[in-house]
């Protein structure tokens, strides 16, 4: 008795959701995520106030923790991540005692995968590559009906792929990474290194402080047809084709699905990505060519899939 809770914890924001047995989210909160160099336990207040939240006062049966980070194989720790404080932390079981109940813990873009595999848009494909395009690029691999944990549970770390040697600095402590060249961090960046090259809205929203400009201010300003803006979804969406192009020349998947918060912006993303894609995979007249489609479970992939583990993991 009681209801399944997924919870994605991501460099910008806590999301968590109820989920029922159809993985249909019934109930969701969200949270801003405190920040990467602050102490563990605000990190893990703001999830626990999210999922409280989306209970809303039911009685709780497990929780999933999708985390954006590096997950051990035994779904035990965060062992280390870009984008949030934790490293090497039992996550799993400090929050089982928190809220007495049965948590799950994996990789938030392995979750999508499960969730998308499931229930959306990779559902039926026996081979399929998920991205989800966050504060930074998560992966998670389908290949010929198992979905791929690697010899730390950590297979799918695509946004650490180098792309640049010698590139931009990382959050992971490297450099040229994908993440930096296709990715919320880099649309936000990108847009700010093009402000001053044409009139745009951008500079009212951030109020003159390029600094402010985030993530869903480009957006907006996109879709109302401001031109830095979309060069820089543009541009983001380029790397994220070429990117592409090697996940489908190393795993030949029948489809690739894009989720994560930029996933919002649909075929302003996707377009760019799907030429790149065709332009860079080796081989591309002599294969069929996958599709690069949205996340049908949209931004909610993440705590679909953690919700859906905690509910495998009970029923067993
Ligand atoms: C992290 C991944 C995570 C991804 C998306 C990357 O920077 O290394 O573990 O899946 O961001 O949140
Ligand atoms: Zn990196």
């Amino acid at each position: 008795p009681g209801v399944y809770v997924g919870v994605d914890v991501g460099g910008t924001k806590v999301l968590a959701g109820v989920v029922d047995a159809q993985g249909h989210v019934v109930r969701q909160a969200r949270r801003a995520t405190p920040g990467r160099r602050v102490e563990v336990r605000h990190v893990e207040d703001a999830l626990d106030a999210a999922v409280r939240e989306a209970a809303d006062g039911e009685p709780i049966a497990g929780v999933g923790v999708a985390a954006a980070g590096f997950v051990d194989a035994g779904g035990e720790r965060v062992m280390f991540a870009p984008h949030l404080p934790w490293q090497g932390e039992r996550v799993r079981d400090r929050l089982a005692e928190r809220w007495g109940v049965p948590v799950a813990l994996d990789n938030d873009a392995t979750c999508a995968a499960l969730a998308e595999w499931t229930y959306g848009a990779a559902r039926g494909a026996s081979s399929a590559i998920v991205v989800t395009m966050g504060t930074g690029i998560g992966g998670g691999v389908i290949i010929d009906g198992l979905l791929v944990r690697g010899h730390n549970g950590m297979a799918g770390e695509f946004g650490h792929m180098q792309v640049v040697p010698g590139g931009r600095p990382c959050e992971c402590g490297g450099r040229g990474c994908w993440e930096q060249y296709s990715s919320g961090n880099a649309l936000v960046r990108d847009a700010r290194e093009r402000l001053g090259e044409l009139p745009s809205l951008l500079e009212e929203a951030c109020g003159g402080d390029p600094d402010l400009i985030t993530g869903s201010m480009v957006g907006d300003a996109a879709e109302e047809g401001d031109l830095v803006a979309r060069h820089a979804f543009e541009s983001v969406g380029d790397w994220l084709g070429v990117g592409l192009a090697n996940l489908v020349a190393a795993f030949d998947p029948e489809v690739v699905v894009i989720g994560g918060g930029l996933s919002a912006a649909g075929d302003r993303l996707l377009e760019p990505a799907r030429h790149a894609l065709v332009r860079s995979l080796v081989g591309a007249p002599h294969r069929d060519v996958p599709a690069v489609v949205t996340a049908l479970l949209g931004p909610s992939a993440g705590l679909v899939g953690a919700a859906e583990l905690v509910r495998r993991q009970e029923r067993r």
